[in-house]
């Protein structure tokens, strides 16, 4: 790796990635110029309930679907450690490691919009830049009900209605938030267990290479 650099962190459960991961990813590369976005999968993840395919098949399916893509790296640093996966922890310890390099945390909207259920959201929050992109069905001025950002119903709204793809807004501990527009897709990976398990097609959901891994292991069958 390059001693200093723009760098994503992608972190996710991944049951399984689909191409809204991808894309979004990508997109924000492209916008912040970053030099890599390394996805995260948790390995052990505190809030996630329902059918899991097994860490390290769900790495698997990480490694497969970004393995073409040169700007996209994965970290198994979650795997690391025997316990639960606490964002806090890993963004702490990714920072010691890439001390040259200025890293930037995705989140979905929906997961920023939870982060407050998380482990030391507050060290988080200090710690890192973040980035949060659009999720359909979520709106931009549901973040006027987090508890950690300075941001106006009538500024999210303008935001909103607007062409601009990106917007700078604060945190409450000062630090800037950017919010980015990505392209929607309503995808989720609760959807293709859920199309899986009713024993239908999950195609052009997610890369072939990982829709053929999970159906040659069996993941996800009722
Ligand atoms: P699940 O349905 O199991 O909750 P998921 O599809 O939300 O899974 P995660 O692995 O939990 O996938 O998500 C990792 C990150 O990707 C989160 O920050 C999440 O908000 C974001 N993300 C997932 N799907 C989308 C999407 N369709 N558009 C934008 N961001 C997304």
């Amino acid at each position: 790796m390059k001693s200093s650099g723009r760098i994503g962190l992608f972190g996710g459960t991944f049951n399984p990635v689909h191409y809204a991961h991808l894309r979004a990813a990508e997109e924000v590369a492209r916008s912040l110029m970053f030099d890599k976005v390394l996805f995260i999968p948790a390995h052990n993840p505190p809030l996630k309930k329902g059918v899991l395919a097994s860490p390290e098949e769900r790495l698997q399916m990480v490694r497969m679907a970004v393995e073409d893509n040169p700007l996209f790296e994965v970290s198994d640093i979650e795997f690391e450690r025997n316990e639960l996966s606490y964002s806090a922890y890993t963004l702490k310890e990714l920072k010691e490691r890439h001390p040259e390099d200025d890293l930037y945390f995705i989140l979905g909207l929906d997961a920023f919009l939870d982060i407050v259920n998380w482990y030391d959201p507050e060290s988080i929050l200090e710690c890192i830049n973040l980035v949060v992109i659009s999720r359909p069905p979520g709106h931009i001025k549901d973040l006027t009900s987090s508890p950690f950002v300075e941001i106006s119903a009538e500024s999210a709204s303008i935001f909103e209605r607007s062409s601009l793809s990106r917007y700078e807004t604060k945190l409450k501990n000062g630090n800037s938030l950017l919010v980015l527009n990505v392209t929607p897709m309503n995808i989720s990976a609760t959807l293709i267990r859920n199309l899986l398990g009713d024993g239908k097609s999950i195609k052009y959901l997610l890369p072939e290479k990982v829709e053929s891994f999970i159906m040659s292991n069996g993941l996800y069958a009722r």
